[in-house]
């Protein structure tokens, strides 16, 4: 039998805290979640330093794709099935797709990314196109299924509907995520009505939309979404914790690069720290790695790295003050002088930090970052963009919010010492 279409010979199930269930039927699904590339997911924290402000924010990258995974089994398996809007020849690309959409993910994702220039979205192409064990289970399916994973996640697949349930305004990736992080982090927000959303999700040609007798629950979804990212996802303590993080990987490169004799050689570094990361190194590196180095450099002669893998490792992290530096920008120049003479580097212990998101976003064609809406479709059948029926959604529509705060060591200044006397009184001025 065509591998495609091999069922195991009894379902297998996962146990899951969100979904209570996530169901695999289909041998590929099955020998792709075996593959070494996405166990390493578990290997990865879904919140990155966001466990050091929620506890319980352990989750990994594995138990998210599952259920992002499920999400889409269920979308097209319960919901779009028998419609003839949907074309059954998508489901395994779509379900690959949900599985496999988070794949190129590295530890502590965005402070790693930003250190090494590097981009997940490369990485999440490359192992599912390059010589892993992922694109082995792939190709017998047929030698052009890789491709076609790898452009639905990239965006660029043809059947756009199939693109818009993995990424879109209100994708299978954000109502698991939302659901899974609210869940973890124990706050209240980031609950909606999921089931109710997948009654109401109707296949079109290119998108799906949504029956308007679902539009409180798409508003809820949308106000969890807004509410989340300002009370879980840009916490300013986890943000600390991810400046500092940051700067210790920024320490380590540096010295690196200076020529400092390591006391404990930096082997999964050395091509991170030279610029030439290849495939294996990528996969090679888990947040278990990271930590690891952690402990050693808690111990090496520099007194930046030193102290910067300690603050991490025992979250001792910076404090912060708001900023907004259009107009405050004379202020930081004088608190970096201020802190040279200190002798605290500001390179490394004065830190800005900045938060931006558009909760929810209409349609403007050309412009930067353009999203596809949602629309409501009416009884008539007409389609109605949601924030032209939504008050709420109209609301804060279009609106980006951003926020700056400047971290710094407050436990390095000594309020009986003028000098950081002064730094105190500029940073609060
Ligand atoms: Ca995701």
């Amino acid at each position: 039998m065509q591998y495609a279409m091999k069922k195991l010979a009894e379902e297998k199930v996962f146990k899951d805290p969100v979904h209570k269930y996530i169901h695999v039927q289909d041998q590929l699904i099955w020998d792709l979640i075996a593959t070494k590339e996405f166990q390493r997911l578990r290997r990865i924290k879904q919140l990155g330093t966001t466990y050091l402000v929620f506890h319980g924010a352990e989750h990994s990258r594995f138990s998210h794709s599952l259920g992002v995974y499920e999400i889409v089994r269920r979308m097209v398996d319960d919901v779009f099935v028998d419609s003839p809007e949907w074309d059954k020849d998508e489901r395994l690309v779509a379900l690959c797709a949900g599985l496999l959409h988070d794949l190129g993910h590295g530890p502590f994702s965005h402070a790693f990314e930003h250190v090494f220039d590097l981009d997940h979205e490369y990485f999440t192409r490359a192992i599912i196109l390059g010589d892993t064990e992922v694109n082995e289970v792939l190709k017998r399916v047929s030698d052009a299924f890789p491709q076609k994973v790898s452009d639905v996640i990239a965006k660029t697949y043809g059947n756009k509907q199939v693109v818009s349930l993995i990424s879109s305004q209100i994708d299978a990736d954000r109502m698991d995520y939302l659901q899974r992080d609210a869940y973890f982090t124990g706050v209240s927000y980031g609950h909606f009505d999921m089931e109710r959303i997948l009654r109401v999700m109707r296949p079109q040609k290119d998108q799906v939309v949504i029956k308007s007798t679902g539009m409180h629950a798409i508003e809820d979804y949308i106000m969890s979404r807004y509410q989340m990212y300002w009370q879980v996802y840009f916490h300013p303590v986890s943000r600390s914790a991810e400046v500092i993080l940051s700067k210790t990987l920024e320490r380590a490169k540096n010295l690196y690069k200076a020529g400092y004799v390591f006391q404990f050689p930096i082997n999964h570094f050395h091509s991170f720290f030279e610029g030439n990361v290849d495939l294996q190194d990528y996969i090679d590196l888990d947040e278990g790695i990271i930590l690891t180095y952690f402990q050693f450099w808690t111990q090496e002669k520099d007194p930046i790295l030193k102290d910067l893998s300690h603050r991490f490792l025992n979250r001792k992290l910076f404090k912060f003050v708001e900023v907004d530096p259009a107009n405050e920008w004379e202020k930081l120049v004088q608190l970096e002088k201020l802190f040279s003479e200190a002798e605290i580097d500001p390179t490394y212990y004065l830190v800005m930090d900045s938060s931006s998101d558009l909760p929810y976003d209409f349609y403007r064609p050309g412009e930067e970052g353009e999203r596809l809406p949602i629309y409501l479709q009416l009884p008539n059948k007409e389609l109605s963009e949601l924030s032209r029926s939504s008050d709420i959604v109209d609301a804060i529509s279009g609106k980006r919010r951003t926020d700056h705060k400047l971290y710094y060591p407050k436990d390095l200044l000594d309020s009986t010492n003028p000098l950081h006397q002064k730094i105190l009184a500029t940073i609060q001025a």
